[in-house]
């Protein structure tokens, strides 16, 4: 049989599940908010075009308003600084968007302290239990915290020090943008911690990973349905033409044991 085949006879057998990681895309997903004098993105919301009435009886249509980075999202490099003159969204090889996955577990560590930043100690330590990231891989990164997507207060957890959310650290950062990974995804509303404005240099996932030709995912979800290793994960961003990022849905190929 063919590999293709191989694959088709797994998932009509169930042996291979195909597991959705995309946030549900709203008027209600959390979307950053970045503090005075910075800009912000805009809510996802729908205008309706028709709605089987006198402007379209047999059909329904909307226009659809949103951000380029408005819930779970692809980073592309022009993103940042460190990447401007890397590959906007359209510009990304669909071979990066298709690979292996592997999670790095952090839900006890943030449970305990949403602060919590991901060292390189952490990833030396998966990578001796779990073996080498391999070539091409897209490392996600564990939390639970997708548990509070339904509130863009719980989501985003700031108070007047500003946001709490788990993240990287610089040198975790670095580390990553050295290893063989394609992306890096985060179950929160960004690839960076909270806090991370305040780190050196600022928002070091971005910073490192973008500036490196290495892609960031956001708001994932079902990570607590992924094996540490050997699944499948499928990255499907619009191809918007010098797209900084874009919306995605992501799925994976899992393999029941
Ligand atoms: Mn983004």
């Amino acid at each position: 049989m063919s590999t293709l085949a191989t694959l088709l006879s797994g998932l009509t057998a169930g042996v291979v599940e195909v597991v959705d990681l995309t946030a549900p895309l709203s008027p209600q997903t959390p979307v950053l908010q970045l503090p005075a004098p910075f800009a912000n993105t805009i809510p996802l919301s729908l205008e309706t075009v028709s709605d089987f009435d006198d402007d379209g009886p047999a059909w329904g249509w909307n226009n659809l308003h949103t951000g380029e980075h408005t819930g779970t999202h692809l980073d592309a490099p022009v993103h940042w600084i460190t990447g401007r003159d890397g590959l906007s969204v359209d510009r990304i090889p669909p071979s990066r968007l298709v690979g292996p996955v592997v999670v790095l577990d952090g839900t006890a560590q943030v449970a305990a302290d949403p602060d919590f930043l991901l060292e390189p100690e952490h990833l030396e330590a998966w990578v001796a239990e779990s073996g080498p990231i391999p070539d091409g891989a897209w490392l996600l990164f564990r939390t639970g915290w997708s548990s509070r997507g339904g509130s863009q207060e719980t989501f985003l957890n700031a108070d007047e020090q500003g946001p709490h959310t788990p993240g990287v650290s610089v040198a975790a950062a670095r580390w990553l943008a050295g290893s063989p990974v394609s992306g890096f995804g985060v179950e929160t509303v960004g690839i960076d911690a909270g806090g991370a404005g305040a780190f050196d240099p600022p928002f070091p996932a971005h910073h490192f990973l973008l500036g490196a030709d290495k892609y960031g995912l956001t708001q994932l979800q079902n990570l607590d349905r992924l094996p540490t290793t050997g699944a499948v994960i499928v990255v499907s961003p619009l191809p918007v033409v010098g797209g900084t990022g874009s919306p995605a849905r992501v799925f994976a190929f899992v393999e029941k044991g």
